[in-house]
């Protein structure tokens, strides 16, 4: 059945020629079940990703509720990162063109915050945009005053409690009036999507789409026949010398191998590290982290270990031991050729014991290219180091740090970019920040020399296993 028309709505017919105008012909589906719920003034919880057009879902609500006349902040929208926070109003911009004198202000970290308020100063926008740190900041300042808010919308909301803002994000909404129209958008909904829910909505109506379905994903399939057990870890090496990726899990079948093939990857100057079930919890935590944070370029894994491992965008698996089980093998190169890329998906096989994989590719009905091993070998080595590098601090949840306090910390008195920092992520206990390699010692006597919520704090570039 074709989607809705946006004219099944009841919206100004100026909204309906701005839609027409910008080829927005019929609503997407979270539009034309989120739309009516948002448009009756409803809380909601929508789970949908990017380009699902979330985006206009609650715009289009939102710009029904905003006075011009009135020169106040009546809508607020908070994103986990600043890419996200342009991207929204770029698309509000758009979607409020038939309003004139529509002011929408962008709040976010990396402009002098001085210029912001001076922009700002001259009336309040009527919506903002924002990341949680500069809102705060600015709340702080009283240079924003969100006593008038009417739609309050968290985008994004599971990236934003992975990115450790939920304190902030808890504190900004303290700002805004009970009675107001709470939009919460999440991809997933775990647990704490649903604590939070319950904390700031009023009898929210959920709506979930399925992600949309693009191209089935590209996986390059291949096989490296070998003469002997021995050549395994030499194939691999040649492998990630041929490849360079920037992220791969190679699967192994025991624990014992994950070790030594870890161990003999760090030897030839490739940051690895090795995920299987002898790690107690916070080794496991630390491995995983640093993955994903960029802090390690190989993870050399058993299937049960990396279960529950979420890493978008992996460059490429090998399967060091072929699996047992062919739906294993799927599985396993599922993880690579994600957001339309096309993976790389290699394994290891011995002359002779072909057979497992046959019975893979009868399953799969899929091809795989043969590597001749000689043709491997010839590829000469690189060194293949991490981009970032992380740092441990001993503080984490139960001191009240965020991830703002962190980032503050590190670029506070000329000390390093913003852009030199990536993921941050809290522990209750302990916090970790990758930054880039080379800012990683200035980085650790910046925590040295200042405090994070008053407190002193240590920190360790974390290294080895
Ligand atoms: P979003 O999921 O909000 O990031 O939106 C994804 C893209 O879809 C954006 O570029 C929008 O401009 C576009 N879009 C949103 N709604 C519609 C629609 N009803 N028809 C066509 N394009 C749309």
């Amino acid at each position: 059945m074709p989607n809705q028309k946006f004219s099944t709505l009841s919206l100004p017919k100026t909204q309906l020629l701005n839609l027409e105008e910008l080829g927005y012909t019929s609503m997407t589906p979270i539009q034309e079940k989120a739309l009516p719920i948002i448009l009756k003034g409803r809380d909601l919880l929508g789970q949908a990703q990017t380009g699902s057009g979330k985006t206009a879902a609650f715009g289009i609500g939102l710009l029904e509720q905003i006075d011009v006349r009135q020169f106040t902040t009546q809508s607020l929208i908070i994103c986990p990162t600043r890419e996200l926070a342009d991207q929204v109003s770029k698309e509000l911009r758009r979607l409020g063109r038939y309003i004139p004198n529509l002011k929408i202000s962008t709040v976010c970290g990396g402009t002098p915050i001085k210029r912001q308020i001076h922009a700002m100063g001259q009336h309040a926008p009527h919506i903002a945009v924002g990341t949680p740190g500069r809102l705060l900041d600015h709340l702080e300042r009283r240079t924003l005053d969100l006593a008038d808010v009417k739609v309050l919308v968290l985008d994004e909301a599971d990236r934003m409690l992975d990115m450790g803002f939920l304190d902030e994000v808890e504190e900004i909404i303290q700002y805004t009036p009970q009675r107001r129209q709470t939009l919460l958008f999440s991809a997933t909904y775990p647990q704490d999507i649903q604590a939070i829910s319950r904390k700031i909505q009023y009898k929210p109506e959920m709506v979930v789409v399925e992600a949309t379905v693009t191209e089935a994903p590209k996986i390059e399939q291949s096989v490296v026949i070998l003469e002997d057990g021995r050549d395994k870890s030499d194939a691999t090496l040649n492998l990630l010398y041929q490849y360079a990726p920037e992220s791969t899990v190679v699967f192994c079948n025991t624990i014992a191998s994950t070790i030594e093939l870890a161990e003999f990857l760090q030897d030839h100057n490739i940051d690895s590290l090795a995920l299987h079930g002898d790690l107690d919890q916070r080794e496991r935590d630390q491995v995983l982290l640093r993955f994903s944070n960029h802090s390690c370029r190989v993870l050399v894994a058993t299937d049960v270990a990396a279960r529950g491992l979420d890493i978008e965008d992996l460059s490429m698996v090998v399967n060091y031991d072929i699996p047992f089980d062919a739906e294993v093998y799927v599985h396993r190169i599922g993880r690579t050729g994600r957001a339309g890329k096309t993976g790389i998906a290699v394994s290891l096989s011995l002359a002779g014991k072909g057979h497992r994989l046959e019975d893979i590719k009868a399953y799969t009905e899929q091809e795989m290219i043969e590597i001749p091993f000689s043709k491997l070998v010839e590829t000469s080595p690189i060194s293949l180091i991490a981009p970032m590098l992380t740092i441990e601090i001993n503080e984490g949840k139960k001191s009240k740090i965020s991830a703002g306090d962190i980032l503050g910390a590190l670029t506070s008195r000329g000390g390093i970019q913003g852009a030199d920092v990536g993921k941050i992520t809290i522990f209750p206990m302990q916090s970790y920040v990758a930054v880039k390699r080379e800012c990683a010692e200035k980085a650790v006597d910046q925590i040295w020399n200042t405090t994070l919520k008053g407190l002193r704090c240590r920190a360790r570039i974390v290294k080895g296993e």
